[in-house]
């Protein structure tokens, strides 16, 4: 569909931002003339994206918008969701944006008043050591940062509890930043894990972690090796679905 109204774009000309109030809510919509009879109307990454002939006037439009309230009421709704679920912000960085830490949404605060980092579990918020104007790159890798700070530790101690409760030894244990996988065992026992897991909440954290130690018995995905993961993680199965819903990102 995008590309298409890339295509059409083409023979237009488009303008600046505008706003429009629709039940209380503040959207941002844009206008691109173009040769068609009719208006035509998209919702696209939170903003009104409207393609109409010169003839119609701005204040045709507004109308036109209004009229369709309830579809945007609907779609916004759709899109708010959608970026619950997101791990982390695509390149909106900045003081309010938010994160997912441990399945839960965690808003981001910056101050530059700040010691050093810190995750307040009341408010759902990481204070970074920020002041409000950092770039949108300083606020990232500064999340990254914590990110990783906190699945040292936290990944860790999946790993020591579910070997323990496994009888399993592994023989080191490091973090990765693989582009491809969540985890990984070697033969001579060296787990590694995803940095990322650390945005997913604890059951699924624990399926990875006994996949990979059930892979120091079982090498392969033999039926075997599901009955060591159902016997150091029972009921993984929930774990398992949410993970492999999730796509790796760079
Ligand atoms: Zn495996």
């Amino acid at each position: 569909m995008t590309g298409l109204f890339g295509l059409l774009e083409s023979v237009a000309s488009s303008d600046k931002h505008r706003r429009i109030e629709v039940d209380g809510l503040s959207f941002e919509w844009t206008l691109t003339r173009c040769r068609r009879r009719s208006v035509g109307m998209l919702f696209q990454e939170g903003a009104i994206r409207v393609r109409a002939p010169r003839w119609v006037s701005i204040g045709e439009i507004e109308e036109i918008i209004r009229s369709k309230r309830r579809w945007l009421i609907a779609r916004h709704r759709e899109w708010l969701t959608h970026q619950d679920q997101r791990l982390e912000p695509t390149d909106d960085w900045r003081d309010g944006s938010v994160i997912q830490f441990l399945g839960q949404p965690c808003t981001l605060r910056l101050s530059a008043d700040q010691k050093q980092a810190t995750w307040v579990a009341q408010t759902a918020e990481v204070w970074l050591t920020l002041p409000n104007h950092a770039s949108p790159e300083q606020v990232r890798d500064s999340v990254h940062a914590w990110l990783q700070q906190q699945a040292k530790e936290i990944l860790a101690e999946r790993l020591e509890t579910l070997a323990q409760r496994a009888g399993a030894e592994f023989s080191r244990f490091s973090l990765s930043n693989a582009k491809t996988r969540w985890g990984s065992c070697t033969q001579d026992g060296h787990i590694r894990l995803n940095w990322r897991l650390i945005h997913f909440s604890l059951p699924v954290i624990d399926y990875v972690v006994a996949h990979e130690l059930a892979h120091l018995r079982a090498m392969d995905h033999s039926p075997a090796f599901w009955q060591e993961v159902q016997q150091i993680l029972p009921g993984f199965e929930e774990g398992q679905r949410e993970i492999r819903k999730a796509p790796l990102y760079a």
